[in-house]
C-alpha cells in the first residue's frame, strides 16, 4: 500500500486516484488491524479490514465512504467475526520462528519492494525450494501494450488498454489482470463496467 502511493514511477502527470483501501481480510486473521495504524495516519488514507461475503464488501465500502466525507483517516475493521486488532498471535510466533523477512522481493507490476515479502530461515533450510532446486529468477513480464502495472498501481483503468475486449478476454487473457476472476480487467468483463463506461461515451 505504502508503495503504491509513493511509487517513484509515476510521474507527475500520473494520479492514484485511491481514496481508501480495504484490508485484507487473509492477511489481517493473522497479523490483526494494528500494523495498519502508522500507515492510515501518515499517508492520511482510511482503511477498512473488510471480510470476504457481499454484504461485507457493501459495509466495508459504506464505512469506507462516511470516513472519506467526514474526512476521517482510520483503521476500521468491518471483519470482527475474525479479525482483531492484535491478531492471531499464535501463528505470528509460528512464522516469525519459521520465516524472516527478506531484504527485497520482485512483485508483478510493482518491482521490486523493500521488506514486502518472507524467506524461509536457515534452520529450515531443507524445507526451502528455493535452496533444494536450481530455480531460475524471471522478471513476469506482461505482453506488449498490456496496461497490467499501471492498472495494479491505480494510475490506470482496465478499459485504458487498447487490448481489453478485444485480443484480451477472459477466454484468452494476455495479462495477470484477465486470468484470474479476482482480476480488475476479469472483474470489469465480467461485470458489465465496461459496457457502462461505452453506453456514456458520445456516438461517433
Ligand atoms: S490483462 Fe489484458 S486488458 Fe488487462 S491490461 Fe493486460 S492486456 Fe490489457
Amino acid at each position: 500500500m505504502q508503495h503504491i502511493l509513493q511509487n517513484p514511477e509515476i510521474g507527475e502527470s500520473e494520479q492514484v486516484n485511491i481514496d481508501g483501501f480495504y484490508g485484507p481480510s487473509h492477511v489481517s486473521s493473522i497479523i490483526g488491524s494494528a500494523p495498519y495504524e502508522g500507515f492510515a495516519a501518515t499517508f492520511r488514507k482510511p482503511v477498512v479490514i473488510a471480510g470476504f461475503e457481499p454484504l461485507d464488501i457493501m459495509q466495508s465500502t459504506l464505512m469506507l465512504i462516511r470516513q472519506i466525507n467526514e474526512g476521517r483517516t482510520e483503521v476500521e475493521n468491518q471483519y470482527t467475526r475474525v479479525v482483531s486488532r492484535e491478531g492471531n498471535q499464535k501463528a505470528q510466533r509460528l512464522v516469525s520462528e519459521v520465516f524472516e523477512v527478506r531484504q527485497v522481493f520482485e512483485w508483478r507490476g510493482l518491482g521490486g519492494v523493500s521488506r514486502s515479502a518472507l524467506k524461509i530461515r536457515d534452520a529450515f533450510a531443507e524445507y526451502d525450494a528455493e535452496r533444494r532446486f536450481t530455480i531460475s529468477e524471471s522478471n513476469g513480464t506482461d505482453v506488449k501494450g498490456c496496461e497490467c502495472p499501471a492498472i495494479l498501481r491505480g494510475v490506470k483503468k482496465p478499459t485504458d488498454c487498447k487490448l481489453f475486449g478485444t485480443v484480451c478476454t477472459p477466454d484468452s487473457p494476455q495479462g495477470s489482470c484477465m486470468v484470474s476472476s479476482e482480476g480488475s480487467c476479469a472483474a470489469y468483463w465480467s461485470f458489465g463496467r465496461f459496457r457502462l463506461d461505452r453506453l456514456k461515451e458520445p456516438a461517433a
